[in-house]
């Protein structure tokens, strides 16, 4: 997807500080992070949002959490506490239409759920 910005991320056309990378997922940290660390891992694949993904695809949710527990580790946040959010649709406050898991931690988040 030419108009894209994670797209243009993956095919280096947008430059993003790369911590991981596999067939699957790429991951780097957010533009405008809203914790101190605030990292995205972005399929690979242009699939628009959660509400997308077919059933066969599904096993890439779990990848994708995977990796996440892996950068929380390297970046010592596994054991301080981390969250996982992966932001579906309108309401669900996604801006950029590719699915992608953000990875929050190292302090207090809030109580809510969004
Ligand atoms: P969403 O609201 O769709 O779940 O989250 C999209 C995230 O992508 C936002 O947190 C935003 O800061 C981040 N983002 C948007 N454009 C760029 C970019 O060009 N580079 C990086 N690293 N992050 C971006
Ligand atoms: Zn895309």
């Amino acid at each position: 997807m030419a108009d894209c910005v994670f797209c243009q991320i993956i095919a280096g056309k947008i430059p993003a500080r790369l911590l991981y990378q596999d067939d699957e997922v790429i991951a780097f940290p957010d533009i405008n992070p809203a914790a101190p660390i605030h990292l995205l891992i972005v399929t690979k694949r242009h699939i628009p949002s959660l509400a997308h993904l077919s059933e066969d695809e599904t096993p890439l949710v779990g990848h994708m959490i995977k990796i996440a527990n892996q950068l929380a580790r390297e970046e010592g946040i596994a054991d301080s506490g981390y969250r996982l959010v992966i932001n579906t649709g309108k309401d669900g406050g996604q801006v950029v239409p590719h699915l992608h898991m953000h990875l929050l931690g190292s302090r207090r988040l809030a109580d809510e759920m969004g």
